[in-house]
């Protein structure tokens, strides 16, 4: 058997619109690959304030206790085989922040990864990962990624080369850099995107684990899991493990240091008063 990951805290399930598969079968998926500690992170609902707004790619903000609940029964039933965690993956929207924080902390969720796939709540936002030459989109990228990973609520983020920017290289470069120095100063680890490098998309970015590397940030792996199939991306996984190599980032391997990572968010998720 190839190497694979031992945890993935990036597992998505139905309600987000564009996954399948049950809880159920990402678990008993896991526990077949030798996942340790699996982490369900589907996309956060948001609290739109338009009325009747309803989102094509995330639950809603009603559906989120039976979410929680579903998956703290499966954790119990399979506590012997597997370690399960529940979160979320989010967006640092600030006028949405709030009441999401809120959320997490009334369902007692575990943790938060961010996903930078669009930097405000306007209906109709354009995703992170089109195309740009605009400096002023990357750097407000940047700026964005870095003030929502200094609330200290994310344990990592989710792909953070998704930002699909084809103007100057120097531009792009010192952008990056600049963001995974000052993730690195937080301590917030950079995740390597599994699903992306199986649907050949355009992260992971090689320039972006390049400078990465240069930084001396760690990276931690991630599933992205939308499907089963997802879950069993050892060919992906071993193509992750050859770009990291390449240049010099060392990947977090143990899931007992992700738990670490875990613990540490967790504390400030559930504490933090300044939210
Ligand atoms: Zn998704
Ligand atoms: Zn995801």
């Amino acid at each position: 058997m190839n190497d694979f990951t031992k945890y993935n805290f990036h597992t998505h399930t139905y309600r987000c619109k564009h996954a399948s598969g049950t809880e159920r079968e990402y678990i008993e998926s896991a526990i077949r690959s030798g996942i340790k500690i699996l982490g369900f992170a589907d996309h956060v609902p948001c609290p739109f304030k338009e009325k009747g707004r309803v989102s094509g790619i995330r639950m809603d903000m009603a559906q989120a206790p039976e979410y929680v609940c579903t998956l703290k029964k499966l954790k119990e039933e399979y506590k012997k085989d597997i370690d399960i965690y529940i979160g979320f993956e989010a967006e640092y929207i600030p006028e949405f922040y709030p009441e999401q924080v809120e959320m997490c902390r009334q369902l007692d969720c575990d943790y938060m990864i961010m996903g930078p796939h669009f930097l405000s709540g306007e209906p109709g936002v354009l995703y992170t990962g089109v195309e740009t030459r605009d400096t002023e989109r990357l750097k407000a990228y940047v700026d964005s990624v870095l003030e929502g990973a200094a609330t200290g609520h994310f344990m990592y983020i989710a792909h953070p080369d998704l930002i699909n920017f084809t103007g100057e290289e120097k531009v792009y470069r010192s952008h990056i850099r600049r963001l995974c120095e000052g993730l690195k100063e937080l301590d917030v680890p950079v995740e390597i995107n599994v699903v992306g490098m199986a649907g050949n998309r355009h992260y992971p970015t090689p320039l972006f684990w390049e400078i990465a590397g240069q930084t001396g940030i760690p990276a931690v792996a991630g599933l992205d899991a939308h499907s089963i199939r997802d879950m069993e991306n050892r060919e992906a996984y071993g193509r992750c493990l050859e770009l990291l190599d390449k240049n010099n980032v060392r990947l977090i391997t143990e899931p007992e240091q992700m738990l670490l990572y875990m613990n540490r968010t967790k504390n400030v998720l559930q504490l933090d008063e300044n939210v």
